[in-house]
């Protein structure tokens, strides 16, 4: 029955962080305050959005209040609110088991090592259960709004906790925390104050303090004042809000505990009426991606100050998901659904602005070079995503986007498209892009190699989004895009860098572009065309190359083309790829096509190009059909020329 007490285990996660609760010293024992003051918080705005729709509640709403009462005779700090409350089977599925993600976090980040775990606490706060940091008992009493019956929970927090019915006044949630020994600071009235104005100055409804007086001979009634403004932050003038303020709020709204790298803070006053205040973190929540159930948005929606839903994803696009914050609207009903919100003129209107603000605000925070790495190492990807899905705002998001590059130091990617054109090459009418698994991969391409000889910087794309959106964007500020791998290539009117001038390119030495006369306007040297009979059908043609100055061979495909590591990215995924055959370009002043040209053996010749082909497959990262038979035809050959005239050699 519901009604006897019961005695329950905590879930083994939980007695994880209780233990850490109670046995880890740390300084800042303080955050407990938050994590409840903030729990009351939004269990107000619960009920206050329950009684929109359910007017059944609207008996258990009275003036929103969180009381905080200290009792220095009974060495007790209870914290009360007139919210939702919470039903016996609430009570057991919140507190004891683990639901909320900053926790799970916290677990997943702890070490074992007690001085650093213990800073966690202090970060993360860790929800309810930070009140056993200062309190060796807690007792909850708590009332589901629309329910007669109250349930009363108590524990030490150790192994297990006790369950009963309970007699409760009003709708709400009481927490009493029997302090332990050494914890009479909490006992203290300007502590307590002090510690609500840091962190929870922010709550939009009024926090009241009250000091028990000890009832002796004199009748003196408790005292009780206000602590906090009690005006929800949004509404505020920005003038008037600390950046310790923000911040906490900050913390509140995102259930996060890091510092925002930037803001949007605004109020639209005109035929529609809004208020924005959107966050952008510093570190990537830990929810973002999980696979599946994704978040879809970080922005809480409200009417007229009163919380109306979590994760509103329809005020921001889904490549600022990560994006967190609330928006409040003084034109939308206050019983507005998802549905509703889904083609509505005052939505679309808010969106308009909340985009194009976020986007200015983080044009305005590339200024500061290293906030910016800090966010485009969280958020890069996401925000690539914008150049794929926003059409109108296509060059804008690109130019928010940074690469790395063959200019770059290392895989950090830092450069803009704009500082890419800066450094381009006097005739260099293309924005050259080369893509790879990883930075690595791409500097050992051998379709770089014509581009290290000109001197051309090349942007390197690891990403998977990277493939997509070198698909949507064609051109930046009027430059293309090209892929250093697709097409034919004229890189001739650029002429040598200045620094790889004095390497010997003996064709471009022969006058009126031999390259370009090579591979496509003269008649193609008769050789070529038996390669590529001797290759059959894996290959679509066989050309000499204007993009190889050290390795023998390399795969091109056609601008309109699939790029090789797309295609592995989509098999991968599941989908299925049309495959066509390659274009190979072999480098005809390599000691190695050399001999393939003069190898009069038909046999030979054969096994000659199949590993030329073979070696230009893998070093894009391909898979070869048959791996053992390419090692065989390399070991065969490496055997052939052991057993040679070694003067030949
Ligand atoms: P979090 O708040 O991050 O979800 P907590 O451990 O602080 O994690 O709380 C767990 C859950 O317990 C909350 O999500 C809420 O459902 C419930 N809860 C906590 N405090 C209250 C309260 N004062 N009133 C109603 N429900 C509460």
């Amino acid at each position: 029955m519901a009604q006897e007490k019961e005695t329950r285990a905590f879930e083994a996660e939980v007695s994880q962080v209780l233990r850490l609760m109670i046995h880890a010293m740390y300084s800042n024992k303080e955050v407990f305050l938050r994590e409840l003051v903030s729990n009351a918080s939004d269990a107000i705005d619960k009920l206050r959005f329950e009684a929109l729709a359910d007017a059944s509640l609207r008996a258990d709403q009275n003036e929103p209040v969180i009381t905080l009462t200290l009792d220095k005779e009974a060495r007790t700090l209870t914290i009360a609110d007139n919210g939702i409350g919470m039903s016996r089977e609430e009570v057991t599925r919140s507190i004891g088991t683990i639901a909320s993600s900053g926790t799970r976090e916290f677990l997943e980040r702890l070490s074992g090592d007690q001085k650093a775990d213990a800073n966690l606490i202090g970060q993360f706060g860790v929800g309810f259960y930070s009140a056993f940091i200062v309190a060796e008992r807690v007792v909850l009493t708590t009332r589901r709004a629309g329910s007669q019956e109250a349930v009363r929970w108590e524990s030490t927090g150790e192994g297990d906790y006790t369950l009963e019915a309970a007699e409760k006044e009003g709708a709400g949630t009481e927490i009493v925390l029997h302090l332990r020994e050494d914890e009479d600071e909490f006992l203290e009235p300007l502590r307590v104050e002090t510690v609500i104005r840091r962190y929870s100055d922010h709550i939009s409804f009024p926090i009241m303090l009250v000091e028990k007086v000890e009832q002796g001979d004199t009748q003196e009634s408790d005292e009780t004042r206000q602590l906090n403004q009690a005006s929800a932050l949004w509404t505020r003038p920005s003038s008037e809000i600390s950046e310790e303020d923000y911040t906490e709020f900050y913390r509140h709204v995102a259930r996060a505990f890091d510092e925002p790298l930037t803001r949007v803070h605004i109020t639209v006053e005109g035929r529609l009426k809004f208020t924005l205040l959107l966050f952008v973190p510093s570190a990537r929540p830990f929810d973002l991606t999980m696979g599946g159930q994704e978040r879809t948005g970080g922005v809480k929606l409200y009417v007229k100050r009163v919380f109306i839903m979590d994760e509103a994803e329809v005020f921001l696009p889904r490549y600022l998901r990560f994006v967190r914050g609330v928006v409040d609207s003084d034109d939308l009903p206050l019983n507005v659904s998802r549905e509703l919100l889904q083609d509505n003129r005052v939505v679309r209107s808010m969106r308009q602005t909340a985009v194009k603000k976020v986007l200015e605000a983080l044009e305005e925070l590339s200024a500061d070079a290293e906030k910016y790495a800090t966010f485009w190492k969280a958020f890069g990807p996401i925000l690539k995503e914008g150049v794929i899905e926003d059409a109108d705002r296509r060059e804008q998001v690109a130019a928010l986007a940074r690469f790395a590059s063959t200019g770059t130091e290392g895989a950090e990617q830092t450069l803009s498209l704009a500082q890419y054109i800066e450094r381009m090459r006097p005739g260099q009418d293309a924005i050259y892009y080369v893509t790879a698994d990883s930075y690595e991969a791409a500097l050992a391409s051998p379709h770089l190699e014509i581009f290290k000889a000109r001197g051309v910087e090349v942007l390197v794309l690891t990403d998977a989004v990277d493939e997509w959106l070198v698909n949507h964007l064609n051109e930046y500020e009027g430059r293309a895009l090209r892929s250093v791998a697709r097409g034919a290539l004229d890189l001739e009117s650029l002429g040598e860098s200045d620094d790889a001038a004095s390497e010997e390119d003996p064709e471009s030495k022969d006058e009126e572009g031999s390259e370009e006369d090579a591979s496509s306007q003269e008649a193609p040297a008769p050789w070529l065309g038996e390669v590529g009979e001797l290759l059959g059908e894996r290959v679509r043609e066989v050309r000499l190359s204007n993009r190889l100055t050290d390795s023998p061979s390399c795969l091109v495909r056609e601008e309109w083309e699939i790029g090789e590591r797309m295609r592995r990215i989509l098999e991968q995924a599941g989908e299925s790829v049309p495959s066509s055959a390659p274009i190979l370009e072999l480098n005809e002043h390599h000691p190695l096509v050399a001999r393939l040209i003069s190898e009069s053996d038909d046999e030979r010749r054969r096994r000659f190009a199949e590993l030329l082909l073979d070696q230009a497959r893998l070093a894009e990262g391909g898979q070869l059909e048959a791996p053992a038979l390419f090692v065989r035809r390399l070991n065969d050959l490496l055997l052939e020329l052991l057993s040679e005239d070694p003067t030949e050699a």
